[in-house]
Formats: structure tokens, sequence, C-alpha cells
């Protein structure tokens, strides 16, 4: 796959896991297609699912505080998922269901070529960064990987069931903001 259009069309068409018999929306993703900070969530929730867009639900509307808090938003990032149809009843993508779909994310990174990758949640680390990930033991630590700068936080779901971890994720989207910036500065020298 070469081409947005291509990886489009072969996502809509995809029927290579169990989540395609219930979803109502593929879910690619959003945001600016050359942006250089790329955020990934695990999958779909219901809301992402009846709309097409990733992070619209109760959680977006978290994750886009949280952009704002640091001087982003959507037209400046890029949003996508691990896999890109709903889990029913919002649990935990399959193992399955994370392989079959996790390179239609490849193509994503090789299209827009990030140079910071934020996972957000342990799915999304456990994929990218390592198997046996833990989010509490390792958020917030920068990983290289590529020529490209990994960090992993809270997922923002997490962070409405659980307000002690607000402030850990505002010392992440902090530490989030100084490698952007550096990253924006590296780039006008
Ligand atoms: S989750 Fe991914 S692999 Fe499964 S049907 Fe949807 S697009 Fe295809």
């Amino acid at each position: 796959m070469r081409s947005w259009e291509e990886l489009e069309n072969a996502c809509m068409n995809c029927y290579k896991c169990p989540l395609a018999q219930t979803r109502t929306n593929v879910v690619i993703g959003d945001g600016n297609r050359k942006s250089k900070i790329m955020f990934i969530g695990e999958g779909p929730g219901q809301q992402e699912d009846l709309q097409g867009k990733p992070f619209v639900g109760p959680a977006g509307q978290l994750l886009d505080k949280m952009l704002s808090s640091i001087g982003l938003d959507r037209s400046k990032v890029y949003i996508a998922n691990i896999v890109k149809c709903r889990p029913p009843y919002n649990r935990d993508p399959e193992k399955t269901e994370q392989e079959a779909c996790i390179n239609f994310l490849r193509y994503q990174f090789l299209l827009i070529r990030p140079k910071i990758l934020v996972c957000l949640g342990r799915i999304a680390a456990q994929a990218i960064i390592s198997p046996d990930f833990r989010i509490t033991k390792s958020r917030g630590i920068w990983y290289n990987r590529k020529n490209c700068d990994i960090i992993a936080t809270y997922h923002p779901s997490a962070l409405l069931r659980d307000e002690s971890k607000m402030h850990p994720a505002h010392i992440d989207f902090q530490s989030i903001q100084q490698k952007y910036n550096e990253l924006e500065q590296t780039n006008e020298q």
C-alpha cells in the first residue's frame, strides 16, 4: 500500500477478523497526515464506531483537553488505534484481532513518518513497545526505535475512571510537549 486511498480501501473492505461482523464503521484515523506526532489508542468505542472517527466520545474530549494543555490540537497531530473496528462492549481487542489489524497501522506509520509516537494505554504500549509493558511502572519513559521517539501514558478512559492517574498523565504530557518543541526547534534550524 503506497497511498492513503489504497489504505482506506483496504481498511473499509477488511474482514480479516471477527470485529468486522459487529462494526458500524471502520475507524481509520483522524488528524494531520503530515504531523510529526502520532497518538495511538487501542480501538474504537461506541461513539467512534457510530461516527467513524477515533476519540470522539468522553475519552476523546478529555484527550482534546490534554492536547490543548500542551498547545496541540487535531490539526497538529494524527490519531489512530491498534484495531480499526470496535470490540463489542468495549472489551480489550484480542491478540489475534490486533495481529490481524496491525499492518494497517504500520502502513499509516509509513505514510505519516512521525518522529514521536504516543501510546495511549497498556494495549497500545504492549503492541508497540513491548508485550510485557506495564503501564503503571513504565509510563513516561522515552524509547527510541528507528529514529522515532516513543512514550506511553495512560489511556484517557483510565483517567476518567481513576482521577489519581491525572497528575502523572499531565507530567507525561509535559514531557511530550518538551520533546515536540525540541523537534520543532530542530526543524527550524
Ligand atoms: S479490526 Fe482490523 S483486521 Fe479486524 S476487520 Fe477491522 S480492519 Fe480488519
